[in-house]
């Protein structure tokens, strides 16, 4: 049989994860003018655009604006989004190798990196990701509760994770009110007794991972003061030498902005942002829920890779905190029926070719990955774009050498057709479209840019009632 990619044989490519990097990868098949290519677009919820919607902090709307280029990719003709239809409950890796030439999970990184300390599970400790996910109003996560009664909180690591965290526990209910924060966090919110915020890095301010805009907009908060202790921002000597070297111009930049944060002093205002550097929490404790959690004072000494690691010293001290937020990083699960690295925390691949095992060497025919779940959870929403490139690239070389998955049944009828068999209630780029309008439309008697639905439930409620649109008007 021929090559798949012509008017008859159309190359067909099923994405899993509607994220920036599952859109990045069907906008470079698009990309490829000398072939017909389908791709579908697969979503465990009923709406898109993945950490876009569900990380993105509620106050930082122009990073989301990023959502025009994926309207673009998602307005193709060859192009079909099966949102609500979940890989591994609704459709098997089976059931895509008889459908599809290729198939690219684009999952991301969705549970939390673990500290292993003890304590770590005591109610009140909670992973930084579950939060972000409740503000923004993931339906997997709009039953949690955090308990905002508690005067002090504190927030490990040193991320823009963290300084997401840490802004929208800061922030006024009026600052924000008039963002696309989750309505029952914007009430809890309202009612956040918090006052004090301690932010506990590992390392120093020369090795912070947050950037600059980030720690700077920290102390552009209506009624939150940066609190910087001047011996927080002294140096170790490693760090000096490359603060004085100027070469690295992000150290030099957030170094600068914490020494500003010191000489200003404590400004007085309602809530506090305390940063503590070279500390690392060894124990969370509380009789049945968090009451403090106790730190010990780090030296930073050379890590043999050019940089510095941290190392424990004998100097312990216990901060009362009611409420801890572990902000150490994302990471992957495993999907059924596709390799899992479980160190990494990431598929297995060789450039985005998937393999059967770390270091194996040997490809899973037509498997492909991006983003996090490729490369970890690092970078920023561009990031994706040239590693999604990446993983095409190596997709349409296996296409040219006739590398791919041989489908039985290459057609979007019999996709459908399963879909329908099994009561899965598709939910497509249309009806997305009418969603993100009802949201808008909400959003205004708030002044936000949307309101955002948080139960797949209410959604679907939401596309059953209201009228379709008629075509012309
Ligand atoms: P991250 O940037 O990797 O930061 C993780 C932080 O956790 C680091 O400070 C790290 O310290 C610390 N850490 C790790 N293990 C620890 C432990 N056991 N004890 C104490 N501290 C520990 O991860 P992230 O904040 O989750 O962000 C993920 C990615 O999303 C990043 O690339 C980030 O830039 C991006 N992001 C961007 C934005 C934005 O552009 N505004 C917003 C949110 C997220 P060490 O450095 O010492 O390892």
């Amino acid at each position: 049989m021929s090559l798949p990619g012509t008017p008859s044989n159309p190359l067909r490519v099923a994405i899993i994860g509607s994220g920036p990097s599952g859109f990045y990868a069907a906008d470079h098949l698009q990309r490829q003018t000398n072939l017909v290519v389908q791709v579908d677009l697969f979503d465990r919820l009923p709406t898109p655009y993945g950490l876009v919607r569900g990380g993105v902090a509620p106050d930082h709307q122009k990073i989301k604006s990023v959502t025009k280029a994926y309207d673009r990719v998602a307005s193709h003709p060859n192009f079909r989004f099966y949102g609500n239809v979940e890989f591994g409950r609704d459709l098997t890796h089976d059931d895509l190798v008889q459908r599809y030439h290729a198939i690219i999970y684009a999952v991301g990184a969705q549970s939390d990196r673990r500290m292993d300390i003890p304590g770590e599970d005591l109610p009140g400790s909670h992973p930084a990701t579950e939060f972000v996910a409740w503000y923004n109003a993931h339906p997997d996560y709009a039953d949690y509760e955090f308990d905002l009664s508690q005067e002090s909180v504190a927030v490990v690591g040193l991320g823009n994770v963290a300084m997401d965290v840490i802004r929208i526990l800061a922030r006024t209910p009026e600052e924000l009110a008039k963002t696309d924060i989750a309505d029952y966090a914007l009430e809890a919110l309202r009612h956040s007794r918090v006052r004090n915020i301690y932010v506990l890095g590992r390392r120093g301010p020369a090795q912070a991972a947050y950037t600059t805009p980030e720690i700077k907009e920290l102390g552009e908060l209506a009624d939150a003061s940066m609190v910087v202790a001047p011996e927080e921002v002294i140096l170790d000597p490693f760090s000096q030498q490359v603060f004085d070297s100027g070469d690295d111009k992000e150290v030099v930049r957030n170094v600068e902005v914490l020494k500003g944060y010191a000489e200003q002093g404590d400004s007085g205002k309602t809530r506090k942002i305390i940063m503590r550097f070279a500390v690392s929490p060894v124990e969370i404790s509380g009789q049945g829920c968090v009451q403090a959690v106790k730190i010990v004072k780090n030296e930073l000494v050379p890590d043999g890779k050019g940089g510095v690691k941290a190392r424990a010293t004998d100097q312990f001290e216990t901060i009362p905190v009611g409420l801890i937020f572990r902000s150490v990083g994302y990471r992957g699960v495993p999907l059924p029926g596709v390799p899992f690295d479980d160190r990494a925390g990431v598929i297995p691949n060789d450039k985005g070719r998937v393999l059967t095992a770390p270091q194996s060497g040997t490809v899973v025919t037509g498997d492909y990955v991006v983003g996090w779940i490729k490369r970890g959870p690092s970078g920023i929403i561009g990031t994706n774009k040239p590693d999604s490139v990446e993983t095409v690239e190596m997709l349409l070389e296996d296409m040219r050498g006739d590398k791919l998955l041989t489908p039985r049944d290459p057609s979007r009828d019999s996709l459908e057709a399963l879909l329908e068999s099994r009561g899965v209630r598709v939910v497509t780029y249309a009806d997305w479209q009418r969603l993100d309008a009802i949201e808008q439309e909400r959003g205004q008697s708030r002044g936000a840019p949307r309101l955002k639905f948080s139960r797949v439930d209410e959604m679907l409620a939401a596309l059953d009632t209201e009228p379709k649109p008629v075509p012309g008007d």
